[in-house]
């Protein structure tokens, strides 16, 4: 332990959780989905909050928290997955473990309904970290996980984004509002039903949480980008890019995956609290907002957890879909303020 980390426990358990960052179109939100968003987030805090209050590892906790948000249409993970350029879906996500350093992925997967379950799988069936395609699908059959047809990840409004960016030419993002330093064109939220401009989104899932023996974890989920070239991996299945967790905190990122990738984001934050003595806060804002907001403004954010129970929930974009809960308080946001 580093020598200045002598803070004291703020809670027992805690648990953060993330659905996408991005730009919000507050003039364009309707009662109805922010209400819809609010409450898909408030059931998915509950369902990870209830199992570690019941006893439940860190990594039970978040595996559980991801599958939910997974198998809500609402976000760009599982069910609701972005499309690709070719219209179909290629799905990433990780799990890691902090006191046992252990960790597991999938990437490119297409016909795993829980790709986290089959992250979880390779973490602990295999001597391995990451499985591609048709080994990790082969890996999620051999456990007995459910596999379903490609297209049960499709839904209207993420169609409609892959037509609008291939009449656009580009690949429009899910994800990064400003691949080349301008502001694209915003695409019809009507169409898309989402509060968050869906060309300034990021709309990964992910969950963090410490357990009641002290221990940390973080899981990762998401459909990449709509238009995303063919086998395009992002940093969400990528240890230390999109998702870490060591014996000091558990983090899982959303944001422009190449990005998140260059600069090692998880990582970065959780080395300056083993190595520099940073507390929670300090380091998020130093890695998030400081260094990314220079380098890379409007690229994303994290959720994370200290084995102290700190949360931390840093962005840099104008919104990020989020929810926390530790022995003292809780919330569900979407917007900056
Ligand atoms: N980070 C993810 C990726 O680049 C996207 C997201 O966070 O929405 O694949």
């Amino acid at each position: 332990m580093h020598p200045n980390q002598t803070q004291p426990q703020v809670s027992k358990i805690a648990i953060a959780l993330h659905g996408g960052a991005g730009t919000i179109l507050k003039s364009q939100i309707s009662a109805d989905q922010e209400a819809a968003y609010t409450e898909a987030l408030d059931t998915a805090l509950r369902t990870g909050w209830d199992l570690l209050a019941a006893g439940a590892t860190a990594l039970e906790a978040v595996t559980a928290t991801v599958v939910w948000l997974e198998n809500c249409p609402l976000f760009n993970a599982g069910k609701g997955a972005v499309f690709t350029h070719t219209g179909g879906h290629e799905l990433d996500a990780a799990v890691m473990e902090g006191h046992t350093n252990k960790a597991g992925a999938v990437a490119g997967v297409r016909t795993i309904k829980n790709p986290i379950l089959a992250a979880k799988a390779v973490m602990e069936h295999t001597d391995h970290v990451l499985l591609a395609q048709a080994g990790a699908e082969e890996l999620a059959a051999e456990q007995g996980l459910e596999l379903v047809s490609p297209d049960y990840f499709s839904t209207a409004f993420r169609k409609a984004q892959l037509d609008a960016a291939l009449v656009e030419g580009r690949v429009l993002l899910d994800h990064d509002g400003k691949i080349d330093g301008e502001i694209k064109a915003k695409q019809d939220p009507v169409i898309s039903g989402d509060p968050i401009d869906p060309n300034h989104k990021f709309g990964t899932v992910g969950a963090v949480a410490l357990d009641q023996y002290g221990h940390l974890a973080a899981a990762t989920s998401t459909g990449g980008m709509t238009n995303k070239r063919y086998n395009r991996i992002g940093d969400s299945p990528l240890i230390g890019a999109g998702t870490w967790a060591d014996e000091n905190v558990a983090i899982s990122a959303t944001g422009h995956g190449e990005v998140f990738i260059c600069n090692v984001v998880a990582y970065d934050v959780a080395a300056r609290i083993k190595y520099q003595g940073k507390s929670l806060n300090q380091a998020c804002q130093a890695t998030i907002i400081d260094h990314l907001g220079e380098v890379a403004p409007d690229s994303g954010g994290i959720v994370a957890v200290d084995r102290f129970g700190n949360v931390c929930l840093p962005f840099n974009t104008e919104g990020m879909y989020r929810a926390w809960q530790t022995e003292s308080v809780r919330g569900v946001e979407i917007y900056k303020d």
